[in-house]
Order: C-alpha cells, then structure tokens, then sequence
C-alpha cells in the first residue's frame, strides 16, 4: 500500500489570504465602498466564509442583489483570485509520480472550497478531497481526517499516513489527534509552546513536499 499524504488548502496549498485581499478590493470598487469598508469586509471573511455573511454584507451595504446571489458571485471571483505559491502544482505531481497518494482535507463550504481546487488545478493532482460541509465534521475533529483518509483508500499496519497544513490546532492538533504524522507549515510565525509540537514543521508547502519525497514510498521503513 502506497504512504498518504493529507494537505489543508487554504493558507497551506493556496493563498487564500492574497485572494480574499484582492477580492476585499474588487468588491469596494464595484459597488463604491470605502477603504473602511474594504478592511471590514476582509475582517468578516478573514477566518472562513459562508452563505450567511452575504447576508449580512447585503444588508450593510444595502445592495439588490440577494444574499445567494452574492454568495454565488463571490465563490466564482475567488476562485478566479486564488492561486498556488511557486512549485505546489509541481509538487504535487512529483509526490504522486514517487508513489505517494494525496488527499485533500479542509474545512469549508463545498461550493467554494471546490471551486477553488478546480480553479487552481489541485483538484486534477489529488486522489481524493474531504471538504467539512459535506464531510458532516470540521478539523480538529478526527472524523474529517478519517473520511479523508478513508476516501484515499485507507491505511495499513506500518503505513505513512501525514497531515500537512498552517494551523497548529486544526491541522497539526487535529492530526496528531486522528492518529496522522504531521508537517507544519510555519510561513514563518512562532509555534504556540502550550500544545504539542508537530513532527516537522517547514516554511512552505513546497518544502513539505520536498520532505515528504525524501521519506518514501521506498524508504518506508519506520
Ligand atoms: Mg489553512
């Protein structure tokens, strides 16, 4: 059986942050807003974004447009946002070409979380994506990483088996929670001393896939 490998998206395998920026920016000038009004609107959407903040973006702006209608149009506008940092595409395509499985395991809605992989071709490079809206659970929660794990075909006795992600609690706490090794994605900030440390932790997503095709499949021995 192949080593697997799970990756969060947003923050990890995207730059969900520039997106919403540049999104927080394109929305002012199309509807006239100020800068404060901008800053507002990445603060709403800054940790996840759902149907139910249109509304209230509709009802703030006063705009005609119904809420899942702004909904709708965001999902398609950050898709077009998005994109991966250098080498993740390719990374991901080496990992599979070294004998890896991939998963995607993040929390989200489905429409947009899947708009996003479609857009930035991730979809096309994974072997299964677990999003917690259809999944029924959200990380840290070990159920998400079971279905993941589950939908990438599963794991045997002296399997690798990796989470991957930017959030100490969500990606790396809920990992090591769910049984997986686990790679931070520091982006360079400070590991929070109160909570467990991850097996290693790297700057980016590209290094974590550089570290993970050093460790197998061939050399699959611990
Ligand atoms: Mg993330």
């Amino acid at each position: 059986m192949q080593p697997l490998v799970l990756f969060d998206m947003d923050n990890t395998l995207v730059d969900r942050q520039l997106a919403l920026a540049r999104w927080a920016t394109s929305f002012r000038a199309r509807y006239g807003l100020s800068h404060e009004d901008e800053a507002w609107l990445a603060n709403l959407l800054a940790e996840r974004a759902v149907p139910d903040h249109f509304e209230v973006i509709r009802l703030r702006f006063q705009l005609v447009e119904s809420g899942t209608d702004l909904w709708d149009r965001y999902c398609a506008d950050i898709a077009a946002a998005v994109r991966c940092p250098s080498g993740v595409l390719e990374g991901l395509e080496a990992l599979r070409a070294g004998g890896w499985r991939i998963g995607i395991a993040t929390n989200g809605q489905t429409d947009v979380q899947w708009a996003k992989l479609r857009a930035t071709g991730i979809a096309d490079r994974v072997d299964a994506v677990c999003v917690s809206e259809e999944a029924g659970a959200r990380k840290p929660e070990p159920a998400l990483f079971a279905e993941a794990v589950r939908r990438c075909g599963g794991v045997g006795d002296g399997i690798q088996a990796w989470m991957v992600g930017d959030s100490a609690v969500k990606d790396v706490g809920g990992g090591q929670g769910a049984g997986l090794r686990t790679i931070w994605v520091d982006h360079g900030s400070t590991w929070p001393q109160e909570l467990p440390g991850p097996d290693h932790r790297v700057p980016d997503a590209h290094a974590a896939m550089d570290l993970l095709s050093s460790l197998g499949p061939r050399r699959n021995t611990t």
